[in-house]
């Protein structure tokens, strides 16, 4: 028989109703709650309150709003809080319930004010943590990156801040009043100046018109991520027109502060290939597998048809260079900014020389430069064009687009909030949700590691071949022939080698033990005279 629907009427009363029943068993949320203590905002943020007053909203409370907000891609904050009655499993995920308060939408950037971006920092380093702890970062090698945010703010807030000066209306005290809001909540050992302070957004003063084929107000985001399960473990936001190459250093050390590892390999794409970069890794020990913008260089030589500087050789002891019409060019002036000195020939010597067509086109003739540390930064990039670091460069550009391509579900092409300080929360609340992806996937659907695959395979393939020797030695064993003792002799050697090959690569250090009837493992007091013997 057909059921028919009643006309709706909601019940007066409802008993018995257990949220966390509503909720499924795999819902995400559910997995965030298990795995995730935001208890720790408690302490974080306690000097921030007085104690008379208002009772706020508790901070796990407001970071778990800020953790959805993001984690669903809400677009404000206004409809965070409307959606909030009609969602049980954010209800239950906050620990409300179904009568529950709502708190307004205003508490949210209250709290941004009040906490700063330490707590959020903080949030970030605590999800690194608890990833090396699960064994998610391996820590030696790390990928590093940036990407464009598009700022929320209109390129037609833009303002020539020369003409500005002269102006002196109303909107300048306003931008004014700006600028130093900005001062109060930004770390300053955290600023990178922005390469052009004269136009400003009077929207986003810290937002900086970058031009990738359309000017836009933009930030950038610098990422570090390691290699074993792609957890961010640095992160920085800084103006849009930073040059990224800057923060290489800065990512490898918040890198070695947020997973304890200090990291042996770093890879990157060639913007991050300056001399500053490859010198500074040497000092660390670290391999930089990062491609040379000297190629760069040597690519502009090749198009100008003159000598590259591979065909001037280099004289260590007289600290000289011989070029190619056999002449000495000596050191001649010291760049101190630059660290180089540079060699050159005399005039008179270049002007008369019959290859001077193929090496300059300069009428002074031509000058070689040399980095005060040029050994160090000739085996830097020896290093760095090895077939090893070439595979990892490969690696970098799948890798690092990935991570940058899942943000995109977080809202990450776009800055939520206005100023620099707001988009280094937006960052940091984006990575820690990704990591906690990770950490979601890995931990809770643990899965069989490589390395566990690699060895078990290696385990199987030891035992099929002992097996096989054993039946072979049985069949012939029982067969009589003539040649027995010689055949026989061979290959209780060849079970014996391998007997204890198994025994070493596997008993004690590995998670699989071959099992001692299957591999004969129990006579290891037996040794090789005995099997001679035999
Ligand atoms: S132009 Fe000057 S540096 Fe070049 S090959 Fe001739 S002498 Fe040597």
């Amino acid at each position: 028989m057909m059921g028919m629907q009643q006309s709706p009427q909601s019940s007066l009363f409802y008993i018995g109703i257990n949220i966390d029943k509503r909720v499924r068993c795999n819902h995400p949320l559910r997995r965030v709650k298990q795995l995730i203590d935001f208890d720790f905002a408690y302490n974080e943020v306690k000097e921030r309150y007085g104690t008379n007053g208002n009772v706020s909203v508790p901070p796990p409370v407001i970071l778990k709003l800020m953790l959805l907000l993001i984690f669903y891609n809400v677009r404000s904050e206004r409809e965070l809080m409307d959606t909030l009655p009609e969602r049980i499993d954010w209800l239950w995920f906050l620990g409300y319930d179904l009568d529950s308060e709502i708190p307004n939408h205003s508490v949210l950037s209250k709290a941004r004010k009040k906490w700063g971006i330490e707590i959020f920092q903080s949030f970030f380093e605590r999800i690194v943590l608890q990833c090396v702890e699960a064994c998610l970062v391996d820590g030696r090698k790390i990928f590093i990156d940036s990407s464009l945010v598009d700022a929320n703010a209109s390129n037609n807030s833009v303002i020539d801040i020369r003409n500005l000066k002269h102006q002196l209306r109303k909107n300048y005290k306003k931008l004014e009043d700006r600028l130093e809001d900005k001062s109060e909540s930004t770390n300053p050992s955290l600023t990178y100046e922005k390469k052009n302070n004269r136009y400003i957004s009077s929207t986003d003063p810290d937002a900086a018109i970058v031009n990738r084929g359309k000017p836009k107000l933009s930030y950038q985001v610098h990422r570090a991520v390691d290699e074993r399960s792609e957890i961010i473990t640095a992160t920085e936001a800084t103006a849009g027109d930073i040059n990224e190459a800057h923060l290489m250093i800065p990512l490898i050390e918040q890198h070695k502060m947020t997973t304890g590892a200090t990291a042996n390999t770093v890879v990157a794409d060639s913007k991050y290939g300056t001399i500053e970069n490859f010198l500074s890794c040497h000092d660390r020990g670290i391999h930089a597998h990062i491609p040379d913008l000297r190629e760069a260089a040597v690519k502009r030589t090749a198009k100008l048809n003159i000598f590259s500087e591979d065909h001037f050789l280099y004289d260590t002891e007289r600290d000289v260079y011989h070029c190619p019409a056999g002449n000495v060019l000596k050191p001649k002036s010291l760049h101190v900014s630059r660290q180089s000195r540079d060699y050159a020939a005399r005039k008179k010597v270049c002007a008369v020389c019959q290859l001077r067509e193929q090496c300059t086109q300069n009428k002074t003739g031509r000058t070689i430069k040399r980095h005060l540390r040029q050994e160090e930064l000739d085996k830097m990039r020896e290093t760095s064009r090895s077939s090893k670091a070439k595979r990892d460069i490969k690696t970098r550009q799948h890798l690092m687009e990935r991570s940058f391509a899942k943000s995109t579900r977080y809202g990450f092409d776009e800055a939520r909030w206005r100023g620099l300080w707001r988009m280094r929360i937006q960052e940091y609340l984006t990575c820690a949700i990704q990591n906690i992806q990770v950490m979601i996937n890995h931990v809770l659907k643990p899965k069989k590691s490589a390395v566990a695959v690699a060895i078990a395979i290696k385990a199987s393939t030891g035992r099929i071949l002992f097996v096989l020797i054993e039946a072979i030695s049985g069949v012939f064993g029982r067969q009589h022939y003539h040649y027995e003792s010689f055949f026989l002799k061979s290959l209780m050697h060849i079970k014996f080698k391998l007997k204890t090959q198994l025994q070493k690569t596997y008993l004690g250090n590995s998670p699989w033990r071959p099992d001692p009837e299957f591999t004969g493992l129990r006579q290891t007091s037996i040794n090789e005279e005995e099997w001679d013997k035999a």
